[in-house]
């Protein structure tokens, strides 16, 4: 339906998908923020708020439930906002940087607790913006674009290898994280960090697992423990029904223009 896409290098203009693709965002997810689209990416992080979901929170039934989708959205990525917005009280650089921008310079913040703030913080907002926007009701959920499925198909081997390439990245993380699809230089990758890193962060994440997300998976407990218990697995599966594939090819697409 939507999508907040990230371009590399994170220049400040350079930060979202197509114009046109992301006038529709600023229609859905303005009202919370009450600026339109584009001011919103463009705004410095500590006035980049808790956007509305682009959907209701029974939405994703029967993949995400509607209570998990509420105390994620309501509590969990509001405590992220919350959290990231008191760390840059004082702080004036980091805090006019948009929270696009902000990711790819966490790194070199001095301060040991106050980067691991902001990565966990910062980290946990971005994440958590996109991965309620690269998402839509299983009616919409659509196919691959022509460029983004002939690479899949190019890289991969086909759709049902991706997905199995990405299952086993969010199987493999131990602990709490990400699964993600990313372009590098031009080509696509699947990765996975902990905790709330992700791949904009350069100099966090290994150089080579850097890059521009365009889907991403959260395997915290936190994201399905109300519905599948233990089985993550159970939830990665049932969770593709559910994957805006227009917004991920668009972000792809912009990725690689
Ligand atoms: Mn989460």
């Amino acid at each position: 339906m939507s999508a907040m896409c990230a371009r590399m290098p994170l220049m400040e203009n350079q930060n979202t998908c197509d114009r046109r693709h992301f006038m529709k965002i600023g229609a859905l997810a303005a009202t919370a923020a009450a600026l339109p689209a584009g001011a919103r990416a463009a705004a410095p992080a500590a006035e980049h708020g808790l956007a509305d979901l682009p959907y209701a929170y029974d939405a994703l039934e029967p993949s995400i439930d509607t209570k998990t989708m509420e105390i994620h959205h309501s509590r969990h990525h509001a405590a992220y906002v919350n959290n990231m917005k008191s760390a840059l009280e004082g702080h004036a650089g980091l805090a006019s940087l948009s929270l696009l921008a902000l990711q790819s310079v966490i790194s070199s913040v001095e301060d040991p607790s106050l980067q691991t703030t902001l990565r966990n913080n910062a980290g946990g907002h971005w994440n958590h913006e996109f991965f309620w926007n690269i998402m839509t009701p299983p009616d919409r959920s659509g196919s691959p674009g022509d460029a983004l499925g002939t690479a899949i198909h190019d890289t991969f081997g086909g759709m049902e290898e991706f997905k199995k390439a990405f299952a086993a990245a969010g199987a493999g993380r131990f602990g709490s994280g990400w699964a993600w699809l990313i372009v590098r230089d031009g080509k696509l990758k699947v990765t996975s960090t902990p905790n709330q890193d992700n791949p904009l962060m350069t100099g966090i994440v290994p150089e080579e697992e850097t890059g521009t997300p365009i889907l991403g998976i959260d395997v915290w407990e936190h994201a399905y423990y109300l519905h599948y218990q233990n089985r993550r697995g159970d939830y990665m599966d049932a969770w593709w029904n559910v994957v805006d594939w227009a917004s991920v090819s668009a972000c792809y697409d912009s990725a690689v223009s």
